[in-house]
Order: structure tokens, then C-alpha cells, then sequence
């Protein structure tokens, strides 16, 4: 049986603004936070290899982040809100 391979039809670019969301996590609750709505976010790890690159699911507003944790520090971390599919749509 041979493993499914989608044909790729064409690639096409586009721009748009990136909210980057910097966040200084709470000593007492140093779970991250949506900074939209405040809501705890689900965290996942995509790539097994770099566990330094994380996504992040907002449950309740249905936002998704990229959480770079290579630079920060401690107490402090870089969300990077990704477009909705509605904006990807446009
Ligand atoms: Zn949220």
C-alpha cells in the first residue's frame, strides 16, 4: 500500500499583521494565559524535536498562538497570534 501524497496545484503568498503579544507570566499562576481573554491556554508541541516551539490554544476565543520560548526568560514569554481562517479566506 502506498502512503498518500497530495499534488500541490500551486503556492501563492500573502501579508497580513501579526499582534505580538509579550507576557509576563504571574509568579503565583505561572501557567500562560490567553491575552485576549485571560482564559488558560492549551499548550502543544508539534514537532517532538523542538520543544521550544509550542502551540498554543486558546479554548474559550479560539485563538491560536506561536509560543517561541527560545529567548525568553523565566517570568516572561512572546506570543505570536495567528491569523484566523477567516482572515486566511479573504
Ligand atoms: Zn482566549
Amino acid at each position: 500500500m502506498s502512503p498518500f501524497r497530495e499534488k500541490v496545484l500551486g503556492s501563492t503568498t500573502f501579508s497580513f499583521e501579526m499582534l505580538i503579544h509579550r507576557v509576563v507570566l504571574d509568579s503565583d499562576n505561572p501557567l500562560p494565559s490567553c491575552p485576549t481573554c485571560h482564559d488558560l491556554l492549551d499548550l502543544h508541541q508539534p514537532d517532538e524535536g523542538r520543544p521550544a516551539r509550542l502551540l498554543a490554544v486558546c479554548l474559550s476565543c479560539s485563538k491560536w498562538y506561536l509560543w517561541l520560548d527560545e529567548d525568553a526568560t523565566a517570568d516572561r514569554m512572546t506570543l505570536f497570534e495567528l491569523p484566523c481562517p477567516e482572515t486566511i479566506r479573504e
